[in-house]
């Protein structure tokens, strides 16, 4: 079954102690829909300026991703750079430069009105509501945000929680939205506010489900050198949503294995600049990284 998949599609600069790069294919969207395109078709929903290079357009095409929804508007392609410290786990946004997104509004092509899975990743939550405006009963829908979100578009942010099946935050973020130091406290305290699953992303730490199962601890998988973590959240979440679109069976059942290939997919991210080491990860690869996840986990 298709991922409709909306949120950012950008050219990201990244700084890291080790080297630089400069306009990479980048975004929440593109790193989610590369990522869920190893298990199940994807729909693209975004905007791009004219300045996109082809080059990324082809990359998109080469996921089998459909472009159907993404628009290309007079404009720059908005533009996100960031920097990060020595240990990786810290990174500073030096520059956001909105471009064609200061006056996008997601339009979803009548094809994907019916798409059973939905990933609203990280964008405006004013969009992610007009994206779910635009639906008709999707089987499963599940939210991604930042923390800007929350300090700027809270009422928005907290409107869609009532509208949503899953939400995913990293846990900083779960602590600045529910003012509680303990992520478990945290997970229940956003429970209430509408979400029947809530996972919290802790990075090299993997991520905690809260759901009506009760708890699952996801790990991440082993890395021994970590080149570039931007999107890893988005491949997380990317993964997991494309694992679950291919699954048979109640997605309850299939979440806790959603979220293991949602680790998998997020560490091939980090291996390289922007999605250079995901785009060249394969199905092959990812069930080995399973199953040596699996034996590091067993007891
Ligand atoms: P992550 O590393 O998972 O937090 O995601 C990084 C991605 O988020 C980058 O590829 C950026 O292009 C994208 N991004 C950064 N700022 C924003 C924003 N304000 N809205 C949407 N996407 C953003």
């Amino acid at each position: 079954m298709s991922v409709l998949i909306v949120g950012s599609t950008a050219l990201d600069s990244i700084k890291t102690p080790k080297a630089q790069n400069p306009r990479l294919l980048g975004g929440s969207a593109s790193h989610a829909a590369i990522a869920a395109s190893f298990f199940a078709p994807v729909r693209l929903v975004g905007v791009v300026g004219e300045d996109f290079p082809k080059a990324y357009l082809q990359l998109y095409r080469k996921h089998k991703i459909d472009m159907e929804g993404l628009q290309i508007a007079p404009g720059k392609t908005f533009h996100w750079s960031g920097e990060y410290e020595v240990n990786m786990n810290n990174r500073r946004t030096l520059a956001t430069e909105l471009g064609v997104f200061e006056t996008f509004t997601p339009r979803l092509p009548a094809a994907y009105q019916d798409s059973p899975f939905v990933l609203l990743a990280n964008i405006a939550p004013g969009l992610q509501h007009h994206v779910l405006d635009q639906m008709r009963r999707p089987r499963l829908v599940v939210a991604d945000t930042m923390d800007l979100w929350l300090n700027i578009a809270l009422p928005d942010l907290l409107k869609l929680l009532r509208r949503v099946d899953g939400f995913v935050l990293n846990e900083s973020e779960a602590r600045q939205l529910t003012q509680e130091d303990n992520l478990f406290r945290a997970a229940k305290k956003i429970h209430q506010l509408g979400p029947k699953f809530v996972i919290v992303k802790k990075g090299e730490h993997g991520a905690i489900l809260s759901s009506r199962g009760g708890l699952f601890l996801a790990p991440a998988f082993p890395l021994e050198k970590v080149v570039d973590p931007t999107g890893a959240g988005d491949s997380f979440v990317g993964g997991m949503m494309g694992y679950l679109a291919s699954a048979k069976g109640p997605i309850e059942s299939n979440l806790h294995r959603a979220m293991v290939y949602g680790s998998i997919v997020a560490s091939y991210c980090c291996e390289g600049f922007g999605v250079t080491a995901t785009t060249r990860a394969t199905r092959a690869g990812i069930e080995k990284r399973r199953r040596t996840l699996e034996k590091l986990t067993r007891f």
